[in-house]
């Protein structure tokens, strides 16, 4: 475990989610996908866009250096002329502003006087304006966390980006469907200490966001950004987690990356090695020594006309093949920001040869050429000459700065938790009126109208079903989180069987039956009313209930049916009744030599004729009230 408050972690979130409005935020394009329509495609292509304020911004930069064709593809039941930007965005969509202001009042915001919409510069060709649409609804929030007030700095309303259906060389496929949908961004403050509490708080918004009733749900409507610095380092930006669970394992990661960036600037300090030795480090061309290579990635590259380049990096003998964790090491920094800026997949560096075909004698030419010594760390790039060169560039960038320990830079999240790196941090110069949207101006008399009719928060409809139905707070949570509530309420006022069971089935047992690849979607709520609807009249244990349901989504028979095959119908009260009578006469002797380890043996022996088809607590007290008769008539 890390002392998180030690190395002083900070994380802010950043929780976008779409919201699950009829229309698409600018035009009236539904939200929903829309099968398969008219489709049609064309093509842009990137170009460097500078911002009005007159000024490159290094990310935009960045995307233009790589000179891609990108091609759209629009379903026309999706998609109009204003996400083909062959028209104006139409007026704000109501709907998606009435929720945004409700979250705004939600966390204790204030909504801004007067909506303006900006433009963010995105040109990456996921918006098809070479922009996204956004605007701040609200400013200066607060959500209490476990007792601790996480202050939210904007609730900002924005167009969703166009989804990449694939990347090939030269061009970039972008589908429009998704492009416009609303979406809605809660941003926090950076006081988040604990990767743990990172994920508490990316809950607690995720809860207050779903009480609008209007957000989407499942896989790829929600998608956090997480802001992540420690004492002595700089901030970070991660761009897409897709999965609240996946927010700590990220923050645990990324704590740990930095930590390893700041030992290593540690390390080159303590060698003496200087910026100015990097960047002054010549390139050096080595192709000469891989002729007769046995590498194949190099042997690709020099079939096709293409180099090798070295670079040797003063004092870094070591530091790039230092791996804390898989995929946290020096080398596939280097890497990482190589393949982003161009796609070179030939890369080498000395702590991991010979290797990969390149033998020792190749390393020792190249220790030669280089003149490289024991203490130094040589990077080789074998690929076009263009390529190869500019590549050389980024890595003595990236090699520079492991002087300065950890850059500020956005990473993207992969789904193991790792992260890789993305592009340079934006800067400040990336927003600017839009234009084609006036001002809309937000009246007291409409924010009054909303506060009438602003929905409970889950944790109070959690607090409702503790304080009503005598759940755990826990398993209220549960109901809650899995948007069981209703079914849970229909359930027990239909069939009047135990809360707590319901509830644990609804969300535990349901739970554990998918991980066991059971196809829980066909349980319906028909079959779990009529299975508690047995429970509750005796004619089928409780804990008949994972064989039955299990059943039920397997063969897809009704719930009678199964409890027929499966041999679990419960035996009259009157049977049982006989059978323990029986038994306890049976073994009179040991019950009064010793009661306890009687009544343990002979539930043993109940509960081998009787699992799933008579309630186990009902069981013991049947035993035990026939023992007590027994010992009444001996007296
Ligand atoms: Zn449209």
């Amino acid at each position: 475990m890390e002392d998180y408050s030690g190395i002083g972690l900070k994380v802010g979130l950043e929780i976008h989610r779409q919201l699950d409005t009829k229309k698409k935020l600018f035009c009236e394009c539904p939200t929903e996908e829309v099968g398969d329509g008219e489709g049609i495609e064309f093509v842009r292509r990137l170009r460097e866009v500078q911002s009005e304020l007159g000024t490159i911004d290094a990310a935009a930069k960045f995307e233009s250096r790589k000179q891609k064709t990108i091609v759209y593809h629009a379903n026309l039941k999706n998609v109009c002329m204003v996400e083909m930007d062959e028209e104006p965005p139409h007026n704000l969509n109501p709907e998606a502003l009435d929720v945004a202001l409700i979250v705004t009042l939600l966390v204790d915001a204030e909504p801004v006087d007067e909506i303006h919409v900006m433009r963010k510069i995105v040109i990456d060709g996921s918006n098809t304006t070479g922009f996204q649409r956004t605007c701040i609804v609200g400013i200066g929030g607060r959500i209490e966390v476990k007792n601790k007030i996480i202050p939210i700095q904007t609730i900002t309303l924005e167009e969703d980006a166009a989804r990449i259906i694939e990347v090939r060389k030269d061009e970039v496929h972008y589908d429009l469907s998704r492009l416009g949908i609303p979406l809605i961004e809660v941003s926090t403050g950076p006081v988040i200490e604990s990767p743990e509490e990172a994920m508490e708080v990316a809950y607690a918004i995720g809860r207050i966001l779903r009480a609008t009733g209007k957000v989407k749900r499942g896989i790829g409507t929600v998608r956090q950004d997480l802001n992540v610095s420690i004492k002595g380092g700089a901030p970070v930006e991660i761009k897409g987690v897709q999965e609240l669970e996946l927010v700590q394992k990220v923050v645990e990661n990324e704590v740990k990356r930095q930590l390893h960036l700041l030992r290593i600037k540690e390390e080159l300090l303590k060698r003496g090695v200087k910026k100015e030795d990097i960047l002054n480090a010549k390139p050096v061309d080595v192709t000469r020594v891989f002729s007769k290579t046995s590498s194949k990635i190099i042997r690709r590259q020099l079939e096709v006309g293409g180099v090798v380049y070295a670079i040797a990096l003063k004092g870094f003998a070591g530091l790039l093949g230092l791996q804390p964790l898989p995929g946290i090491r020096f080398g596939a920094e280097i890497a990482g920001r190589v393949r982003a800026w161009s796609e070179v997949e030939g890369i080498f560096h000395t702590d991991e040869l010979p290797g990969y075909g390149i033998t020792l004698e190749e390393v020792k030419a190249l220790k030669d050429v280089t003149g490289a010594g024991e203490s130094d760390a040589i990077v080789i790039v074998a690929a076009e000459r263009d390529k190869t060169l500019d590549a050389m560039d980024v890595i003595k960038e990236r090699a520079a700065e492991a002087l300065d320990g950890v850059p500020e830079e956005t990473r993207a999240a992969r789904p193991d938790g790792t992260t890789v790196y993305m592009r340079p941090r934006p800067g400040s110069a990336r927003m600017y009126p839009e234009t084609d949207i006036p001002p809309i101006i937000i009246s007291r008399e409409y924010i009054e109208r909303l506060k009438m009719r602003l929905p409970p928060t889950l944790d109070s409809i959690a607090q409702k079903l503790v304080e009503k139905y005598g759940l755990s707070k826990q398993l209220a949570n549960d109901i809650v989180d899995s948007d069981m509530v209703e079914d849970f309420e229909d359930i027990v006022s239909k069939t009047g069987a135990p809360y707590t069971v319901v509830a644990s089935t609804l969300t535990e047992l349901l739970r554990s039956l998918r991980r066991d690849g059971v196809n829980v979607e066909r349980i319906t709520k028909a079959h779990i009313t009529r299975f508690f609807e047995l429970v509750s009249s005796g004619k089928v244990a409780k804990e008949a209930a994972r064989d039955v349901l299990a059943a039920v989504a397997q063969k897809g028979q009704d719930v009678d049916r199964i409890v027929d095959e499966l041999g679990l119908w419960s035996p009259p009260v009157s049977e049982v009744e006989n059978r323990i009578r029986t038994l306890v006469k049976e073994h009179e002797k040991e019950i009064s030599a010793d009661e306890k380890r009687a009544i343990a043996k002979l539930m043993g022996e109940l509960m081998k004729e009787y699992r799933g088809k008579v309630d186990g607590a009902l069981l013991n007290s049947m035993l035990v009230k026939t023992i007590q008769t027994l010992k009444s008539k001996d007296v």
